[in-house]
């Protein structure tokens, strides 16, 4: 700890070492990487450094070589890639002959930075030589490692937020085009964040999928917005939940069991609840989908297909899907021709007709875009026009009306 402090004061680059595993190569069993072999590699360390370098244990088999005075990156990577080919040699242990592997990460002091900060840079390198495969050496990358601690703030925001309870529901209705009155509405997540205020999917949800937590999220509005539906269906019977699953929760293997589960618990009708996914979801694995699908629809709920028309799908993609339900893309609805050209929500809609399928057209904006759809016999839409998504509270009111 001492010579740590000492040597910070002056020095300039640090390279931390880890051993990443061992061979023994006189095939005896059952060593590890004990004392005797750290030993052995600290002393090789220090004798492949100056004199006046600082070579030090940190915890487990890990090692810091402190190098006052190296100032030139170059210079300090040209060390630890020497300072690993040399542990990379074999070492006497116990009269065992040993080859350690080891991984080193690289990074230099600025001026008047203590040594805990240097230490975690060269932390991070040293990670990141590891997730290339290891052996090797890396140097740190604060463009990297600003992006990774955003990255960790945000996940422990996530699922603080999650403990909290700081998620919600909204829903927005979904209306039958020819009296305009509500049948359904779509579940859509929000984050009532207590800083920021109400924060939309679109800044929180690809990061949640991607850190693993959108089968427990998605779990969570799931069965919200089931209990929900079961309430309106008092008022409104027939009354109709869209649920959206991302693509962790389709591979799932659980889906099914817990989608059930969900039904029971809350005692919502499974033909009443609509379960949507995009293309793109689907099309992982388009046997895997399709057997999941059916799975779910052997359950008695239905499977909408989201944006559609954005994918890349093919029209055999379609007919192997067990689909009941499209939901026509915002950006087809809002192209509407200026006058009464041709357009691809007609095409869209053709096809859905062509393939059995019930359309709901997105992103409805003003009354000529609900007209236009009039028009051409969608029955179903959604948007600004007939209403916003709203919280629970909102929607008991529109049914009550
Ligand atoms: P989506 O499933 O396509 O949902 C429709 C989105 O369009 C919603 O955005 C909605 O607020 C917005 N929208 C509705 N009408 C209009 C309109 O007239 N004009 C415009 N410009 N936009 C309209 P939101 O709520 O921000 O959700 C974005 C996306 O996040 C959703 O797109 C969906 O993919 C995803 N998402 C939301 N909630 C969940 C959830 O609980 N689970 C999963 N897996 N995904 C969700
Ligand atoms: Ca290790
Ligand atoms: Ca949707
Ligand atoms: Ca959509």
């Amino acid at each position: 700890e001492h010579e740590l402090a000492e040597a910070s004061r002056t020095m300039t680059a640090v390279i931390v070492v880890d051993l990443d595993g061992f061979r023994d190569l006189n095939d005896t069993h059952g060593h590890e990487i004990g004392d005797g072999l750290l030993r052995a590699a600290a002393d090789r360390l220090a004798a492949n450094v100056r004199a006046n370098d600082v070579v030090a244990r940190l915890d487990g088999d890990e090692f810091v070589v402190l190098l006052p005075g190296l100032e030139d990156e170059q210079a300090a990577i040209a060390v630890a890639e020497r300072v690993l080919t040399e542990l990379h040699r074999p070492l006497e242990v116990d009269g065992i002959t040993m080859i350690v592997r080891a991984s080193a990460g690289v990074a230099l002091t600025a001026g008047g930075v203590g040594i805990d900060h240097v230490l975690r840079e060269a932390d991070q390198a040293l990670h990141r030589a590891k997730l290339d495969g290891g052996g090797a050496v890396r140097r740190f990358d604060p463009e990297l490692f600003a992006l990774e601690e955003q990255r960790r703030k945000a996940e422990g925001d996530i699922i603080r937020a999650l403990d909290l309870g700081e998620f919600e529901v909204h829903y927005q209705p979904i209306v039958d085009l020819d009296g305009e009155h509500t049948v359904g509405v779509e579940a859509l997540i929000r984050w009532q964040h207590p800083e920021k205020g109400l924060v939309p999917p679109g800044l929180f949800l690809e990061l949640a999928e991607q850190l693993g937590l959108l089968p427990r999220l998605g779990g969570w509005v799931l069965e919200e917005a089931c209990r929900q539906a079961v309430n309106w269906q008092r008022q409104f019977p027939g009354f109709e939940m869209n649920v959206n699953l991302s693509a962790s929760q389709l591979s799932n293997p659980n889906l099914v069991a817990e989608v059930r589960a969900v039904l029971e618990r809350t005692g919502l009708e499974p033909e009443h609840l609509v379960l949507e996914l995009t293309e793109s979801v689907a099309l992982v694995d388009l046997e895997e989908s399709a057997r999941i699908l059916s799975e779910l629809k052997d359950l008695g709920v239905r499977i909408a297909l989201d944006d559609f028309g954005t994918g890349f799908s093919s029209l055999s993609h379609l007919s192997a899907l067990p689909v009941d339900v499209v939901k026509i893309d915002r950006s087809f609805v809002q192209a509407m021709p200026e006058s009464g050209g041709a357009s691809v929500a007609e095409a869209v809609l053709h096809i859905a007709r062509t393939f059995n399928l019930a359309p709901v057209a997105e992103g409805v904006e003003d009354a000529a875009q609900a007209e236009w759809l009039r028009d051409l016999a969608c029955s179903r839409a959604q948007g600004y026009h007939f209403a916003k998504p709203m919280p629970a509270l909102g929607v008991t009111e529109l049914l009550d009306k």
